[in-house]
């Protein structure tokens, strides 16, 4: 029972001995040549993304453990000011509190197994839960002993569809009407209670949270209870190519206009996971197989490239060559096909590369930093990956990446 694994028993991203720290990702390439996926770690990224959103956000920021558990990502979150995490599982819990013992950690997922809420409670400190039906508050009250004073009760609310990439409200959350009798009939036994929803991930809107705000202030005027918390959730967009966000400022300001709504001396929390993480890793992949305007890649949907995958995210990229020949100035639409033998591993961009793209080549992949990592799989035994830390800033969805005019020539 001491024994935990993050991934399962995906293989964990190895560390190639006696590499420096910092170098550059053409570095990494060049003294690596890689023929397993390469993951380029930039922490320092992820520390300022995180510093920039805890200077914004008008409360608590929690990080969501989910989008990124790479201890080194979750370092660099808490080096930049992060002090709270939201879990969603015991396993989540647990890798947080071996890392930080003084950090406030959160269990935010709806529907939690017995022991798990006896383990958070008991033996990592935790405090706060969330719950969006009567029996998980009966569940949770029973688990923690009626919660000795010290207990933090959030209710989720459902939110109606609206703009993101990914809807969150299909699967958890209470309508309105339930939402404000929960908030009742937990007052009682909490010391916080709390009303919390997200809005779904990837959301371009910023007037989504003033909705959702406005939405949470009619649930607590109608519950008649006080309420200490209002959680506007994560879903904060980052910039992929075709898909470039209003600036944070502006969803920061949505936020104080809809939170003008509450009552006074509400605290704000959000659950950033995306916008603090995904300009936090690359991944190098290498061309194993050309076939017209198809590339083999030895990293897909069941690896680091998930969201590539059916979601249709699009991300930067930019092709790397050895051997210092030259690349073509002509530029052309690629699909990228991952390792397995599965048909569903195929990620149709479209990848714009230079035209002579060909075995041996690799292409680098940024904002892989959330939900990238995190989804891997061992599925037909493609899960062995490397990891370096680089000095590279994020690929930004801007110059170049995206349209294949980025490209690098290595020795
Ligand atoms: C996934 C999730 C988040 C993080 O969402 P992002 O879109 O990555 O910011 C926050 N809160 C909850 C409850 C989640 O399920």
């Amino acid at each position: 029972m001491t024994e935990f694994r993050p991934r399962g028993a995906v293989a964990p991203l190895r560390r190639p001995a006696s590499m420096p720290r910092r170098l550059t990702v053409d570095a990494a390439v060049a003294a690596l040549r890689p023929e397993e996926p390469l993951h380029c770690l930039r922490p320092q990224a992820v520390r300022a993304a995180a510093r920039a959103f805890v200077a914004a956000f008008p409360g608590d920021v929690l990080y969501a453990v989910k989008c990124n558990a790479e201890p080194a990502m979750l370092r660099a979150v808490a080096a930049g000011g992060v002090a709270h995490f939201d879990c969603a599982s015991e396993g989540e819990v647990r890798l947080v509190r071996s890392l930080f013992p003084e950090a406030s950690i959160h269990f935010m997922h709806p529907v939690k197994s017995r022991g798990a809420i006896r383990a958070a409670w008991q033996r990592h400190g935790v405090r706060d839960f969330v719950l969006d039906t009567d029996a998980e508050l009966t569940k949770i009250l029973q688990e923690t002993e009626g919660g000795a004073g010290d207990l933090g009760l959030i209710v989720r609310l459902a939110l109606p569809k609206g703009s993101a990439a990914y809807d969150l409200s299909g699967k958890f959350g209470a309508a309105p009407a339930e939402a404000a009798a929960l908030l009742r009939a937990a007052r009682p036994h909490a010391a916080r209670l709390g009303l919390s929803f997200h809005v779904g991930s990837q959301c371009l809107d910023p007037s989504a949270w003033t909705r959702a705000l406005a939405l949470a202030a009619e649930v607590i005027g109608e519950a008649g209870v006080a309420v200490e918390i209002v959680d506007v959730g994560g879903g904060f967009p980052v910039a992929y190519p075709g898909s470039e966000p209003p600036p944070l400022a502006d969803f920061m300001a949505a936020i104080t206009a809809g939170a003008a709504l509450l009552p006074a001396g509400v605290r704000l929390w959000a659950e950033p996971g995306r916008a603090l993480v995904a300009g936090g890793a690359s991944v190098v992949v290498q061309v194993q197989q050309r076939r017209g305007d198809a590339l083999h890649v030895n990293d897909g949907v069941y690896g680091a490239l998930s969201d590539a995958g059916a979601p249709g995210f699009r991300f930067p990229h930019r092709l790397i060559r050895a051997g210092g020949d030259p690349v073509a100035a002509v530029r052309r639409d690629f699909t990228l096909f991952g390792p397995t033998c599965d048909s569903a591993d195929v990620m149709r961009g479209p990848w714009t590369l230079p035209a002579d793209v060909r075995e041996g080549d690799w292409i680098e992949i940024g904002q892989l930093g959330a939900y990238g990592t995190a989804l891997r799989t061992a599925f037909n035994g493609f899960d062995r990956a490397l990891v370096v830390e680089v000095a590279d800033p994020p690929m930004l969805a801007t110059a170049g990446y995206g349209a294949g005019t980025a490209a690098a020539r290595i020795a």
